[in-house]
């Protein structure tokens, strides 16, 4: 009787262990993976940043780098014809 119960404590206890072992390199795994994520994210919001501008006739956003800015008020435009009516008075 004694050998069955030493026998089941030891079995329970492997069985715990391995299953403790995979739950932690799961674990492990997913910070690796969030960590790596996060610094994808990181590098491609530096080389990706660009300041974004809103057509001052229509409001749509647009990078700086395509917009039109009037020289005059300063003001962004999303195409020329949007600039030429923008300029009206
Ligand atoms: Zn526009």
């Amino acid at each position: 009787m004694v050998k069955i119960v030493l026998f089941l404590l030891v079995v329970g206890y492997f069985v715990f262990y391995v299953t403790a072992k995979s739950r932690r390199s799961k674990a492990d795994e997913i910070q690796a993976k969030d960590t790596k994520d996060t610094k994808d994210t990181k590098d491609t919001k530096d080389t990706q940043s660009e300041l974004m501008v809103r057509c001052a006739y229509c409001g749509l956003c647009l990078p700086h780098s395509e917009a039109l800015v009037s020289a005059e008020s300063a003001q962004a435009y999303c195409c020329e014809a949007h600039r030429a009516q923008g300029m009206q008075p």
